[in-house]
């Protein structure tokens, strides 16, 4: 069975070809078969690369109008007798529509196929997460206007794996009638990646799922921790919003609530102004004037850049930090498990992260470290 996997942003469609007919958690061979990036998507100049296997990509830039021709665009090439994708050759090859939504709030706490109820349901959830939603919906219609009810479509939610965080662990600690009364509390993001990593541990370490006791850091862009017990997710450092917990790229993760009073006083602007700093121009970018992009911020430090070499340890300590709270909280764990672009690919960034960790019976081996890199399963 081939699944059309798609992650609509506003001006964005990224999507994947996976073969379902081989175990997601079993199998160490790629199941993706097809991936593709529309960017700039509403404009006469949108940025297509789209890849079968790992053959040569296709790039052009064209202009795509709105999601719906995105997705067209990428039917097209599909059915180009040029392009080559193992065993699709065509829409009719393609049997499910998995969609990446971010917020699922408390409705839905895990994969739903999608109707009109719940359909609605998503559009309820979208002012808790208004840059994300919305456009995860616009993927979600387009579909239906191209497939009907042809395709079984299907919601995938980044919060549903921590839909099981207790009530002490989720709430904030401020009027409890906010909970109540607005849904205050945090949720948790990137649940789709904790999950996975925290499953191919187990089947990689030969352990039931009840035994699965770690700490998974997806660190990216966007990064997050999640302290795993038992196979669930038990916390994690985003809230009700992604911008809590670690430093990202562009992000502040934790700070003290009071700073937007105090930009506001200071003539800062609005407060979606000031959000905008915290989203948009912080994190490792912000400390550093470098970049939001790791690699930049490691050249620059390598070539004596004092601000770039401060977010590095920024980042790195804000991750210990957690790492030591979840150790405490699940009276430890049996591994660190390492993803996404920096979590993969960041040799020195990991070092950094499990420095000084030797009271927690944390040690790293600087040569496997080194060796390890996206897609080599050590
Ligand atoms: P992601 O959001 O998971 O795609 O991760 C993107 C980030 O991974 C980029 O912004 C880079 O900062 C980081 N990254 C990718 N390759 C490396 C590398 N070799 N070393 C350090 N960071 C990397």
């Amino acid at each position: 069975m081939n699944v059309f996997v798609l992650n609509c942003g506003s001006s964005s469609v990224k999507f994947q070809v996976i073969n379902t007919d081989l175990d997601l958690f079993e199998t160490d061979s790629d199941r993706c078969v097809a991936k593709g990036l529309i960017e700039k998507v509403g404009t006469k100049e949108a940025i297509i690369g789209l890849q079968a296997g790992d053959g040569a990509p296709f790039k052009a830039v064209e202009p795509i109008a709105d999601h719906r021709e995105a997705i067209l665009r990428i039917k097209a090439w599909m059915e180009a007798p040029t392009t080559k994708i193992a065993g699709v050759h065509g829409w009719d090859d393609l049997h499910g529509i998995g969609h990446r939504v971010v917020h699922g709030a408390e409705k839905f706490t895990k994969s739903v196929r999608i109707d009109a109820e719940v359909l609605k349901q998503i559009e309820e959830c979208a002012d808790l997460a208004p840059l994300h939603n919305p456009a995860n919906l616009k993927g979600i219609h387009a579909c239906t206007e191209i497939f009907g009810d042809k395709i079984p479509q299907v919601a995938v939610f980044d919060t549903s794996f921590h839909s099981t965080m207790a009530e002490d662990v989720y709430l904030y600690a401020i009027p409890y009638d906010l909970y109540a009364k607005y849904k205050v509390r945090r949720y948790g993001f990137h649940g789709t990646s904790h999950r996975y990593v925290a499953y191919r541990y187990r089947k990689v370490v030969g352990v039931p799922k009840d035994e699965v006791n770690v700490i998974t850091l997806h660190l990216g862009n966007g990064s997050s921790a999640c302290a795993v017990k038992a196979g669930k997710s038990v916390n994690t450092t985003m809230g009700m919003t992604p911008l809590e917990g670690l430093i990202m790229g562009t992000r502040s993760g934790d700070i003290d609530a009071a700073l937007v009073e105090y930009f506001a006083a200071k003539g800062l602007g609005s407060v979606t102004d000031i959000f905008n700093i915290l989203n948009k121009k912080s994190g490792v970018l912000g400390v550093s004037g470098v970049s939001n992009d790791m690699r930049d911020i490691e050249k620059a430090a390598s070539e004596g850049n004092h601000r770039a070499a401060l977010a590095l340890t920024m980042f790195a300590n804000r991750v210990k930090k957690y790492i030591g709270a979840y150790f405490a909280e699940m009276n430890g764990c049996d591994a660190i498990i390492f993803t996404a672009g920096i979590g993969e690919n960041g040799a020195k960034i990991r070092s950094l992260i499990c420095a000084n960790l030797e009271a927690l019976g944390i040690e790293i081996d600087e040569a496997r470290n080194a060796e390890a890199v996206r897609g080599k399963l050590m």
